[in-house]
């Protein structure tokens, strides 16, 4: 196991994973695959607590760009995470796994709010939960929701699935010469401003001492991989 006594995880996907190939929007395909995967972990006996981004339908800032007020365009992001959410608890309900969405912005017609307590009861029962909608804040990411929800649930650990298999001391996609950390600190992630998640959700980990594992999601099997100390990633820690 890459994390000895591993009860309890937050899997963080970006919302641009659920593009697979696509340059926009909810490849269903490549969701369903995703749940797979997800299930697979959660057939371990894991409690997995998710997260997913919206950056492949809506994000705050290039709304911004485009000259509409922030704190709209980020209150639209967030509608796009809980999009996301709803297409990934289809795909898991399909794959035979029972979920539960809970928004940070209260949607009764669509899932439930998000209430701790009874989160930690789906947990108990061995339900997956989606939390969406990121913090319900503006101005924040779901970056930070992630960690957020991982230190109220007490994950364990959070697991950031990208497309780059771990931190690199440069961008790899630019330089051949990249080399990737097997492990590094909260601070040195943050001091050399390495692009792993923003500084706000490293150092909400940093303060609850949970260790963000970032992997690559593009690969097959990866989760469960990763999950049983047989794959490729950075520990932040
Ligand atoms: N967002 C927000 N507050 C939050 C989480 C998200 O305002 O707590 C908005 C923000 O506009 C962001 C968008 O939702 O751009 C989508 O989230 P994010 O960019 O984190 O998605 P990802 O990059 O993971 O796909």
């Amino acid at each position: 196991m890459l994390l000895p006594d591993t009860k309890r995880i937050l899997l963080k996907l970006s919302g641009e994973v659920l593009m697979g190939e696509q340059e926009f929007g909810i490849d269903a395909e490549f969701v369903a695959g995703l749940a797979e995967e997800v299930k697979a972990a959660h057939d371990t006996g894991l409690e997995i607590c998710l997260v997913i981004g919206g950056g492949n339908i809506f994000r705050g800032i290039s709304g911004a760009a485009k000259g509409l007020d922030r704190t709209t365009a980020d209150y639209m992001g967030m509608m796009a995470t809980v999009m996301n959410a709803l297409a990934m608890q289809n795909a898991l309900e399909n794959a035979g796994v029972e979920t539960r969405v809970q928004s940070a912005i209260p949607m009764p017609a669509v899932c439930e709010p998000y209430i701790r307590r009874r989160a930690e009861r789906h947990l108990e029962k061995g339900r997956i939960v989606i939390f969406a909608a990121g913090t319900g804040n503006p101005f924040f990411t779901t970056d930070t929701g992630a960690a957020l929800r991982a230190a109220e649930m007490n994950c364990d650990a959070l697991l950031k699935g990208t497309s780059v298999d771990g931190v690199y001391d440069k961008d790899p996609k630019k330089a051949d010469d990249a080399v990737r950390f097997e492990t590094i600190s909260y601070s040195q992630v943050l001091s050399a401003n390495l692009k792993v998640m923003d500084a706000a959700a490293v150092a909400l980990c940093r303060e609850n001492d949970i260790p963000i594992v970032v992997f690559s999601i593009r690969e097959k099997g990866n989760v469960k991989r990763v999950l049983a100390g047989e794959g490729v990633q950075t520990i932040v820690r």
